[in-house]
């Protein structure tokens, strides 16, 4: 018999006081490396999971009972190369609009019987939002074209008619190129300077910025450049899974899991990251423990991914400035 999925609970952070009604219901964000099929039978080499729980014909259904139970209004998905086959079609039936933005070199062409590059993907609840502008980036690092994406849409929210801006990016991976991490960070985030910027201008509320959701698996612990980049721009964000922790500092111990045959890795990577001004985060997704994750670590028969999937609700802050 196939074990449970873990369950998680929804976390309250401390000194947070839940503040949505009617008119201001909170907006649930997902963020979710799934793992690309042709990397996770390809090339990954997750040795302590057996290839027969990777079977892409049961393993999308994993992957859409954790979509389905948590039901986010912005989903935010990275090594997607089952876009246009599986996941368009059925989000879109079930009332959500995508966008999907191959990685230029997706590693999935490499492997055999691939189905397609694999890159980021999008997605938001039409009864939600309405779009205002999108933009597919290909990031650069020192003026070079990487192999690596983002994709930032301009939302407004059908309930607040209020504005958000949410991005999308699944930055390099490996050890070794953390100076190139950091570059396609900064590319990105002056991208989004010049993206909420412009999109104030188009907003009622003419004073400040756009209000920003980062989402991605950044491949970067929060000792690295890249994650202090963000921490420290002007953009003014914060990392909304530090609120789980108990002193609000911390990020989780790890939101990705694997064995592979060079040996076991346990590691902080994802990120949800969101403007401290204008939004607040209600609660937050937490995170398995050690025991419910196993020890053969993941992916496994009960947890369709490497990665984690991360999850909050967050709310517009209260508009002072604003005279209705
Ligand atoms: P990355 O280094 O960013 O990694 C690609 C994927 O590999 C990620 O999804 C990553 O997952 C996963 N990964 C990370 N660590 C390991 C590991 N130890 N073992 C197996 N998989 C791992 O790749 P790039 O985007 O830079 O692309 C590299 C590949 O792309 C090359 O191998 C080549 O095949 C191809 N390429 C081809 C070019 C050409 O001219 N034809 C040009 C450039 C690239 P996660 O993020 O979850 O860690
Ligand atoms: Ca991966």
């Amino acid at each position: 018999r196939r074990p449970a999925r873990p369950h998680r609970d929804l976390v309250y952070p401390s000194g947070t006081v839940p503040c949505h009604h009617q008119h201001n219901p909170s907006i649930r964000v997902m963020q979710w490396n799934i793992l690309a099929q042709a990397l996770g039978e390809g090339k990954d080499g997750f040795i302590r999971c057996p290839l027969e729980a990777l079977n892409w014909e049961e393993r999308k259904y994993l992957i859409l009972e954790e979509i389905l139970t948590y039901r986010p209004d912005i989903l935010c998905l990275q090594e997607v190369d089952h876009y246009y086959d599986t996941f368009l079609p059925i989000m879109s039936s079930l009332g959500y609009q995508g966008s999907f933005l191959a990685k230029p070199w997706s590693p999935c062409l490499d492997v055999e019987q691939n189905n397609g590059p694999d890159g980021c993907a999008l997605f938001y609840r039409r009864s939600r939002f309405s779009l205002q502008d999108t933009a597919h980036l290909r990031l650069s690092a020192m003026m070079l074209p990487t192999n690596q994406v983002a994709i930032v849409q301009t939302l407004n929210c059908r309930v607040t008619g209020r504005w958000l801006c949410v991005a999308v990016t699944h930055l390099k991976a490996r050890s070794g190129w953390e100076r190139l991490r950091s570059a396609q960070g900064a590319d990105l985030l002056q991208s989004l300077r010049s993206i909420t910027a412009r999109g104030s201008s188009q907003s009622e509320a003419a004073s400040g910025s756009v209000p920003l959701v980062v989402c991605g698996d950044f491949n970067a612990e929060p000792t690295e450049d890249v994650y202090r980049r963000f921490r420290s721009s002007p953009l003014g964000l914060n990392s909304a899974y530090k609120l789980l922790s108990s002193d609000g500092q911390t990020e989780p111990a790890y939101t990705t899991w694997k064995i592979r045959p060079s040996g076991e890795s346990c590691s902080t990577l994802d990120y949800i990251w969101y403007t401290h001004e204008a939004l607040s985060v209600e609660s937050l997704l937490d995170i398995p423990t050690e025991e419910q994750i196993g020890p053969d670590r993941l992916p496994s028969y009960h947890y369709p991914s490497d990665h984690l999937s991360l999850l909050c609700d967050i709310n517009f802050r209260e508009e002072p400035h604003r005279l209705i």
